[in-house]
């Protein structure tokens, strides 16, 4: 396979962690099969994680904070802080993403949330200033996997799980950040049970997520639905093309 470029995000306070160890075995079996790979580790690089006015220093003091225009007016002016822009920058020079972290509260934690909420502007993400979301989204040709562990069995994220299907879980960050950009997400990666992992599962956890790996740039991705032929202007679904699938109802999913 051709040479790719690779951004490898990854959301944990402790080194040792488990999540710390499967970003990076990603890095090394991504270096190994001869990709390019970036890491932003935001914990080392102690990432602000929040959307403030330090964000918009141009910003005159006596204005409300309108973060939305704020984040436009800034993205389009050069003026955002460096950490943002270095941000931006990784994810432009990237083939493909991969957030690794630890399901906190049915969600990314906190400094992840901050990653996505200050990097991915409008102007640089969405907004007028660029294409339209979803099908021609601004970050699109682009591939995107979460790499997710869980303390949760893996049945109780399935169809008949107490806390929903793991695809619902995860919607917001597969179809409201990664397919709202442009992005092709490709299906989670998930080690569950992660209260205790011995060894042969760890093990095991790593054969699974190497597969997953050599297959970042040709498995297929979630077949969300384009934008520009399955919703009409109001951006609802057609009718009768409602399927049964995945996300229930197949609104979402072709
Ligand atoms: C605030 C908070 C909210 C949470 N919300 C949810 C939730 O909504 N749903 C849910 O299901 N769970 C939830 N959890 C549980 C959470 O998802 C797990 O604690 C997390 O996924 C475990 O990942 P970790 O990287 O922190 O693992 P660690 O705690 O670092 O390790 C977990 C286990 O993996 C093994 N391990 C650790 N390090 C290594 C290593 N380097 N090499 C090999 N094996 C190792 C050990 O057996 C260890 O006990 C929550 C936890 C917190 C703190």
């Amino acid at each position: 396979m051709s040479r790719k470029k690779i951004l490898v995000v990854s959301a944990h306070p402790e080194p040792r962690s488990l999540t710390a160890a499967l970003a990076a075995f990603a890095v090394e079996e991504l270096r190994a099969s001869g990709h390019e790979v970036r890491v932003s580790d935001l914990y080392a690089m102690k990432w602000k994680a929040t959307v403030d006015a330090d964000d918009f220093p141009d910003l005159a003091g006596d204005r409300p904070l309108d973060v939305l225009h704020a984040q436009e007016r800034a993205t389009l002016a050069g003026a955002l802080t460096a950490d943002v822009v270095a941000e931006q920058e990784k994810v432009r020079w990237a083939d493909a993403l991969i957030l690794q972290f630890p399901l906190w509260w049915f969600s990314v934690p906190a400094i992840l949330k901050g990653w996505v909420d200050r990097v991915f502007t409008n102007g640089f993400a969405y907004g007028p200033a660029v294409p339209p979301p979803y099908t021609e989204g601004a970050l699109g040709g682009r591939r995107a996997l979460l790499s997710v562990t869980f303390g949760a069995r893996e049945s109780a994220f399935s169809d008949r799980g107490a806390h929903g299907p793991l695809a619902d879980v995860l919607f917001p960050l597969q179809h409201g950040l990664f397919w709202f950009t442009g992005m092709a997400a490709l299906e989670p990666f998930a080690v569950p049970g992660t209260v205790d992992v011995p060894a042969e599962r760890f093990e095991a956890a790593k054969r699974d997520y190497r597969r997953r790996l050599a297959g970042l740039f040709t498995d297929d991705p979630v077949p969300f639905r384009p934008l520009s032929t399955d919703y009409d202007h109001d951006m609802r679904l057609l009718p009768g093309l409602e399927r049964p699938g995945a996300d229930g109802l197949g609104l979402h999913v072709r």
